[in-house]
């Protein structure tokens, strides 16, 4: 029986970034797929910027530059395309330092993560092996696993075992954890298709909101586009197969461009559902990913909820593994990202709902509400800004119950003095950002405990931040949360912050 630290089960996204960050933390990891290659149909197209900072912190920030196309923001429109509402994206450059929306295509992120994954020490990946049983004993995790192929069965033995299995998660039923539906279930069609001629369309998110045959355009790449739309009762993707039966649907997006020009890509049906796991945590087991949470992918929300938890647990597991905090702190993972993710699945079904609610009524809401939206003062910022909701009080986020502070909130990945960023200079440390000037006997508390320690000059974006936020001081965890804020001197005299391991043997 081989024995690791850390099992992780399914090489998805999720499992994909889990095992990178680990391996950064030095935590040795084998990661097991049942299948031997990349799971090829069309999936995720978005992602936004706080997500796009999680791949740069695995080192593939510029290869994902080179397969992104930079995302303009979102249109309605009605079934005759013509404009309800448009929220466009001001910059190209959000406060992290990328662009607050970039579209790709999965299976090419995918195979950037695990030529990534490769290069990292202590990882091992088995394709080919599926996982049949995951059995906790009292200081341990046993996964069985077979050979789809072959039959040949074996076990691997793990202090902590990370299901990243997917929708539907084998280490969710074995650790007696369900799926709570939210109330979603609709089944679309989703087809990319290449064509090397430019369709001339608006370069973002298209929502066409029709109850009779919502949709779903945008451009995910130079000759790539993604069409999704809502199957009716009796339609299956079958019916759309070929060309000559998706043209009707697609015709009215191709303006002069001949059908003929169109390749289909890939074409699937999918139920989009919208589910959360009841318990995300069972002794040494955790669910991430899509085994943990389910969305509807109108607001591109999925794939990156995944690298979300990837990144809230496993600097924790790695501090827990190498006795630098206590294992109580891994319960915080729940407490944290599962509201988050539960905030992210009511704005995609609102858009769902948005799009294919309320028949003729409906309609006529969209078409004398919608065009008005824009008006609303504050909702621009609010569709456009890809900025997602504080993470809730926990023990590794410390604020007050009534009052906002930053605390949960993401310190931005700000230019330093130098021109390193934020996350380049913290290095997958605690970094304690202060505009106030520290004594030299706080210099040696947060030096003795690893917290890397960041000035900011007045007129610097983290100033003006931290400004905004009330405080002089802000404590940011290992990624990129802030665990607390408020005064340098009350911070540096209460620092929950024990010596911590750090990512690359540094
Ligand atoms: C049409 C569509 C559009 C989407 N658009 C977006 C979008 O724009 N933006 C976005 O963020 N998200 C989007 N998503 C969601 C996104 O694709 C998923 O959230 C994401 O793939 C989940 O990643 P994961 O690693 O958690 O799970 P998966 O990608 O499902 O990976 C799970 C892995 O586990 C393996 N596995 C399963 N069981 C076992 C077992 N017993 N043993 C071993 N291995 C096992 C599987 O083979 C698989 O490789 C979309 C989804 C769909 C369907």
């Amino acid at each position: 029986m081989t024995t690791v630290p850390v099992v992780i089960v399914g090489a998805g996204p999720t499992g994909l970034t889990a095992a990178t960050l680990l391996a950064r933390y030095g935590i040795e990891t084998t990661i097991i797929d049942q299948w031997e290659s990349i799971y090829p149909l069309p999936r995720a197209v978005a992602l936004d910027d706080e997500v796009y900072r999680i791949l740069a912190r695995l080192g593939v920030g510029d290869d994902f530059a080179a397969i992104a196309w930079p995302c303009r923001g979102l249109r309605l429109v009605d079934r005759n395309l013509r404009l309800l509402a448009e929220f466009a994206r001001d910059g190209d450059t959000g406060r992290h330092g990328y662009p607050e929306q970039s579209m790709f295509d999965q299976p090419e992120l995918e195979a950037i993560l695990r030529r990534n994954l490769a290069r990292c020490p202590g990882v091992t990946l088995r394709g080919g092996t599926e996982a049949t049983a995951v059995v906790q004993g009292d200081d341990h995790v046993r996964v069985d696993v077979v050979d789809p192929r072959t039959g040949e069965a074996g076990s691997l033995r793990a202090a902590y075992v990370l299901g990243c299995d997917g929708a539907n998660s084998l280490v969710r039923s074995c650790v007696g954890a369900t799926m709570r539906d939210l109330g979603f279930t609709q089944r679309w069609l989703v087809v990319d298709v290449r064509c090397d001629a430019d369709l001339g369309q608006w370069e973002g998110v298209h929502q066409c909101c029709d109850p009779a045959r919502a949709g779903t355009f945008m451009r995910i790449g130079r000759a790539r586009y993604r069409w999704e739309f809502r199957l009716r009762d009796g339609e299956t993707a079958a019916d759309f197969g070929d060309l000559d039966r998706l043209r009707p649907l697609v015709a009215p997006w191709l303006r002069q461009v001949p059908a003929a020009r169109l390749e289909i890509v890939r074409s699937a049906e999918y139920t989009f559902r919208a589910q959360i796991a009841d318990r995300w945590r069972d002794r040494r087991v955790f669910l991430l990913g899509d085994s943990a949470h389910l969305m509807p992918p109108f607001i591109g929300q999925g794939l990156g909820a995944g690298l979300r938890d990837a990144m809230n647990l496993t600097w924790k597991l790695a501090a827990v593994l190498s006795g630098r905090l206590p294992a109580a702190v891994l319960d915080s993972y729940q407490v944290e990202r599962a509201p988050h993710a539960r905030a992210m699945i009511h704005l995609a079904k609102l858009v769902g709902f948005a799009m294919t609610a309320g028949g003729e009524w409906g309609d006529l809401f969209r078409r004398v509400v919608a065009p008005r939206l824009r008006q609303v003062p504050g909702l621009r910022q609010r569709v456009t800004d890809s900025q997602s909701p504080a993470l809730s009080r926990s023990d590794l986020v410390l604020r007050p119950r009534l009052r906002r502070t930053l605390a949960g909130t993401l310190c931005p990945n700000a230019v330093l003095p130098g021109d390193a960023r934020l996350d380049d200079v913290a290095a997958g440390r605690f970094a304690l950002v202060t505009s106030a000037r520290p004594s030299a006997a706080h210099r040696a508390e947060l030096a003795r405990r690893d917290i890397v320690l960041v000035p900011v000059r007045s007129g610097n974006e983290l100033h003006r931040w931290l400004r905004r936020g009330r405080a002089d001081a802000a404590l940011v965890r290992p990624d990129g949360t802030v665990l607390r804020a408020g005064r340098l001197g009350v911070l540096c005299t209460t620092l929950p912050v024990p010596a911590h391991p750090t990512p690359g043997g540094r």
